[in-house]
């Protein structure tokens, strides 16, 4: 992380051009629609500002993971018609990425039209570790505009053909969203207020292990609920009965445990949880001493929920990421539910308070939390924690960043 991120302005006069807008479109759906549009939303004032200016824009976007493949279920037409409902702009769709229909349609867009691309991701050359083939793909895409706007935040981690190849072969700069994202993260890499609670959760340790590494290094207190608890209590030679455990990491939980004492952070885990057979069943909360064999943690305990809430409460400074239970269960959505209720709080009386990662943003809206009373929500999880990592994203290194 180095330089600065140059912006719409650094395009200079874009009057007539016609700008390819990597956004990021991946919304979950539900029986064909879309289910959540914040990331719809997300995506227009970047739109509106190249409008403004007299651009046209092609969007390119991914949607799911549909492995190289046409999978029908996975269209982008839905979306466009979302953007469409919107707003006051003429959207227009077409079935094809980077092929001759999608050429003939960009070459033939009005000026200000919106034109959305089918799902990057049915070519397999998007998403491919071989260079050449992502190369030859980005050039194809590259003849859909004359400049490139990166404003797909949530993929910026991925070394992908639209994000990474194509800013290379036009003139780029990064969308309203990638900047406000970068500069509202980089107010935790930075030098946060104090104290700086970092709450996390979700299903495994494995996928936070680099995080949890460098948070211990700039945080004052780490939550931890969710899944990836049990790792850490079983660290503590607790047994965790049938919870979530990933045996192969439980060293790695010992060594966080011992790294967060040497350097002074309070790593609290929970100290009751919510047990069952299955998230189906009615839970039962114990101590975590005590989780009887055969049956799961499948939330942090109301004791644990109130101990996290009221460190919150305290905080200057709160980044959460990762559900503190199974919430989709009406029976175990509790521990998350008191934890957003803190977290919103946090806003409210002046401090600053971020919320990444696609299910804790599901989590929030489920419990009808408007993303305002949040100072940021971020449209990206892995991409968001990669950077407060510290990990070069190539969608910023591609900008020069
Ligand atoms: P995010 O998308 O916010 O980064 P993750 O993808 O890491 O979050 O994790 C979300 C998932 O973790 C949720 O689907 C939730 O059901 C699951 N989860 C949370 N707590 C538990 C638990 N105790 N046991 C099993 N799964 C859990
Ligand atoms: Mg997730």
């Amino acid at each position: 992380v180095s330089g600065e991120l140059p912006g719409l302005d650094s395009l200079g006069d874009i009057d007539g051009c016609r700008i390819i807008v990597r956004a990021d479109l991946n919304v979950p759906l539900a029986a064909g629609n879309v289910a959540d549009d914040s990331r719809i939303r997300a995506s227009i004032p970047t739109l509106r500002e190249l409008r403004n200016r007299g651009a046209s824009v092609v969007i390119l976007s991914h949607l799911g993971r549909p492995g190289g493949r046409v999978e029908p279920e996975l269209s982008l037409a839905p979306v466009a018609a979302r953007l469409r409902e919107l707003t006051s702009f003429p959207v227009s769709f077409v079935g094809d990425v980077a092929g001759e229909e999608a050429r003939h349609a960009a070459f033939t867009l009005a000026s200000g039209g919106v034109l959305v691309c089918e799902n990057l991701r049915f070519e397999p050359a998007e998403t491919t570790k071989d260079e050449s083939q992502r190369a030859a793909f980005a050039a194809e895409l590259a003849l859909l505009g004359d400049a490139f706007v990166e404003d797909a935040f949530g993929a910026v981690h991925r070394r992908h053909a639209s994000v990474y190849d194509l800013p290379a072969r036009l003139p780029h700069a990064a969308g309203e969203l990638v900047r406000r994202e970068v500069s509202l993260l980089s107010r935790l890499t930075g030098d946060p207020g104090r104290p700086y609670t970092v709450v996390l959760g979700g299903a495994k340790v494995s996928d936070k292990l680099g995080v949890i590494e460098s948070l211990l290094g700039r945080v004052d207190e780490l939550l931890v609920g969710g899944g990836m608890c049990f790792t850490f209590l079983a660290a503590q030679e607790m047994e965790v009965g049938s919870s979530l455990l990933e045996a192969d990491q439980i060293d790695a939980c010992r060594r966080f445990l011992e790294d967060a004492k040497r350097r002074n952070v309070d790593l609290l885990l929970p100290t009751d949880v919510a047990v069952a057979a299955d998230p189906g069943s009615p839970g039962e909360v114990v101590p975590v001493e005590r989780i009887p064999q055969g049956l799961r943690g499948l939330d942090i305990g109301p004791v644990a929920a109130r101990a996290f809430a009221e460190r919150i409460g305290r905080a200057a400074t709160v980044f959460w990421n990762g559900p503190m239970g199974v919430f989709e269960a009406p029976g175990f959505a509790a521990g998350t539910r008191t934890v957003a209720e803190a977290v919103a709080g946090v806003d409210a009386r002046g401090g600053f308070s971020v919320v990444g990662g696609g299910d804790s943003a599901a989590a929030l809206h489920a419990f009808g939390f408007p993303d305002d009373r949040f100072t940021h929500v971020s449209t990206g999880g892995g991409a968001s924690l990669e950077f407060l990592e510290g990990r070069e994203l190539p969608g910023l290194t591609a900008l020069g960043y």
